[in-house]
């Protein structure tokens, strides 16, 4: 017997979010990398480009045209095309020299919430939405040097991004996905899972 599968607002949630470990307490090594924004986010981005301009430092370019990567065709994007952010100094086009995203610098600094700015994949990693299905991005966790390479504790990946959840699901669907995440563990207690929810 399966766990059984459980959507919230249209997402499906992969209930091995609750099981496995992770520790984030690196330097944010995950920026290194860049990443896909849906095309909406980087035309946003890009409509706020003179606050976003004067954050920036000497290890950031200032030509928005270094920003982003060609539009692709993806549908795990709610506009169907992803548009990835330039990788500038070996670091993403948006964080500056002291290891900060200058998109939440600008959130900060206008006294909005810290996120504003922010595209959605950057607030949930170290899980992802993949196949329309909310879950561990285990393959960028994979090819990072030191993310969660370093366990501390029993604390799980959704224990770690609870406020990011929280965020993306609102208070309603938080709600929901404690509820789910009562049923998962008590199964789990009772010996339900299966192999098929295994990682
Ligand atoms: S998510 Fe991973 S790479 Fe990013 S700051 Fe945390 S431990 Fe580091
Ligand atoms: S946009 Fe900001 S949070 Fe996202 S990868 Fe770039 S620097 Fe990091």
């Amino acid at each position: 017997m399966k766990i059984k599968e459980k959507y919230i607002n249209g997402i499906k949630i992969d209930p091995n979010i609750f099981l496995f470990k992770f520790g984030c307490r690196c330097n944010g090594e995950c920026c290194h990398y860049g990443v896909y924004t849906d095309l909406k986010e980087s035309e946003h981005i890009l409509s706020i480009k003179n606050k976003i301009i004067p954050l920036m430092d000497e290890t950031q370019s200032k030509n928005i045209s270094d920003w982003f990567e060609p539009p692709e065709e993806d549908e795990d994007f709610e506009s169907g095309v992803a548009v990835g952010t330039e990788i500038i100094n070996n670091k993403c086009a948006f964080l500056d020299k002291n290891g900060l995203c200058v998109l939440q610098r600008l959130a900060l600094q206008e006294g909005e919430h810290k996120w504003k700015y922010k595209p959605i994949y950057c607030i949930l990693f170290p899980l992802t939405i993949y196949q329309n299905t909310l879950t561990i991005d285990d393959e960028h966790i994979d090819r990072l040097n030191y993310c969660n390479k370093f366990p501390i504790s029993d604390t799980t990946i959704f224990d770690a991004c609870k406020e990011e959840i929280h965020y993306f699901l609102g208070d309603e669907g938080f709600q929901e996905l404690l509820n789910y995440k009562d049923e998962v563990l008590s199964q789990l207690q009772n010996g339900v899972l299966s192999d098929g929810n295994k990682k």
